[in-house]
């Protein structure tokens, strides 16, 4: 007779708790997925995939625009929120039937409530209902932060802002980062005034300089206003809906939608971590080891809950190296060099290694490669826009250790040499490739 009523319970059925959980079945294990919203997680629910279908959505106006270059005469052309709005979320119901489907399929129990630690091996279920298991994981995700602002109420976050009622005709954006820009691009080009408000003097800390102001410049040509080291006092709504917000650093402004996208912080609250005894770090974030496991031996946690890095493909890889270590005798550590990450951005940024600053600081001597070129598309459109990619090398190895890229279609070729960047391809290995002619991609073989 099993001691327990399963081997594993999975806190979380976002991108790292289903891949656990149906892998961990798959090898044989008896597992259960506790989830108190939507199968399927940030990812699928309620950040990159609606957010990808949105962005799809946006780039018409570019393209319809630039489409009278190339002969097309589309007169009439208008925008429907609600249609788009409606058709991404229905795409994002039957991505969640998929997944409840997948989980079944694998004889994974799905609990649709909420669930809290009870202690090392115990959960508490919303009904009251205690269930045990030789294993937990804990993969909850994280969740947008709201500053203590007066007001903040009135404002949204990446959890709303597929559900709007009515597309804004001002919105103002808070943060500098991934949704911040991505959401500057689409609610642009769907023709809302957009203003970006950021805490410091600069957007996208983390990538390359070049590229961040590249974004920047392109962005203010269009026509987005962007505010630096800029805070918000309070918000407060008018009759007439208008958000009439307080800012210090700058002028005072007027919007019918605030988007704080100000980062995220682990899932931890009501968690019964306390319960289970399980240790928090600095962040809030649980602390884990190399093999994804807390401070009590039965309980692993993975994805954003752990705080590493806050991206889908990790959190999944992370998920699958639980899953095959733990229940499929196959020791799995996830190396976390050179992952690759892209900002969908109008036009998008994508990154692979070291940015020219880091790779200095911890090689000494690199080599850079720089291409700053006008595709032909947006040269007959009459686009000035102009895309620049940057390859760093190691001086003395030859070995790319960092490519970082902003332009049409970025994120879709830097997945393809990111495969490159991870077999420590040289400088030689890339010259020595022929062109594909005529592309944008070919720049990467070109750079003297
Ligand atoms: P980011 O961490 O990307 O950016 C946060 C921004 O908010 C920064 O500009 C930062 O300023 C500012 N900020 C941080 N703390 C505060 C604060 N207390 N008050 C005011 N401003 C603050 O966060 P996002 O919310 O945009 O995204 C969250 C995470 O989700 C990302 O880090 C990423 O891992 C993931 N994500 C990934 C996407 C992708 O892969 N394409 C898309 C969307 C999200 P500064 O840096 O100048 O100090």
């Amino acid at each position: 007779m099993m001691k327990h009523d399963f081997d594993l319970i999975v806190i979380g059925a976002g991108s790292g708790g289903v891949r656990a959980a149906r892998v961990a079945a798959a090898h044989g294990a008896k597992v259960a997925i506790i989830e108190e919203y939507k199968v399927g997680g940030t990812c699928v629910i309620r950040g990159c995939v609606p957010k990808k279908l949105l962005i799809y959505g946006a780039h018409f106006a570019e393209d319809l625009n630039d489409a009278a270059m190339f002969g097309w005469d589309i007169p009439g052309c208008t925008f429907n929120w609600p249609v788009l709005r409606d058709n991404v979320l229905a795409e994002v119901g039957r991505l969640e039937a998929i997944y409840t489907q997948t989980l079944a399929n694998h004889e994974v129990t799905i609990f649709h409530e909420r669930g809290e630690l009870a202690g090392p091996n115990e959960v508490r279920l919303a009904s009251g209902e205690v269930r045990s298991a030789r294993i937990i994981l804990v993969a909850t995700g994280a969740r947008p932060m709201l500053p203590p602002v007066s007001g903040v109420e009135h404002a949204i976050t990446s959890n709303e802002v597929f559900h709007l009622e009515r597309l804004p005709k001002r919105i103002v954006i808070a943060g500098g980062g991934y949704i911040a820009n991505e959401f500057a691009g689409i609610f642009h080009q769907f023709g809302s005034h957009v203003t970006v408000v950021n805490r410091s003097d600069t957007i996208l800390r983390g990538y390359d300089e070049q590229l961040r102001d590249r974004l920047l410049q392109i962005s203010l040509a269009k026509g987005i206003d962007f505010k630096f080291n800029s805070t918000f006092n309070s918000i407060e709504k008018a009759e007439d809906g208008t958000l009439k917000i307080d800012m210090g650093g700058c002028d005072d402004l007027e919007a019918d939608e605030v988007l704080f996208a100000i980062g995220r912080k682990p899932n931890v609250d009501g968690l019964g971590l306390d319960a289970a005894g399980v240790a928090l770090g600095d962040k809030g974030q649980i602390k884990v080891d190399d093999d994804n496991r807390t401070n009590v031996p039965s309980i692993y946690a993975v994805g954003d809950v752990t705080d590493r890095i806050q991206l889908t493909p990790v959190a999944i890889r992370e998920g699958q190296a639980f899953a095959d270590s733990v229940f499929g005798d196959k020791p799995t550590r996830v190396d976390y060099a050179n992952v690759p990450h892209a900002v969908f951005s109008h036009p998008p940024i994508a990154s692979v290694g070291l940015t020219e600053g880091q790779a200095k600081n911890k090689l000494g001597s690199v080599r850079t490669f720089t291409s700053d070129f006008r595709p032909m598309k947006n040269v007959l459109a009459g686009r000035n826009e102009r895309s620049l990619y940057k390859i760093i090398v190691d001086e003395t190895t030859d070995v790319i250790v960092g490519l970082h890229m902003i332009g049409p279609d970025a994120p879709e070729i830097l997945q393809a040499a990111a495969i490159a960047v991870k077999a420590k391809l040289t400088k030689a290995d890339f010259d020595a490739t022929f062109a594909l002619h005529p592309t944008m991609a070919e720049e990467l073989v070109l750079m003297k």
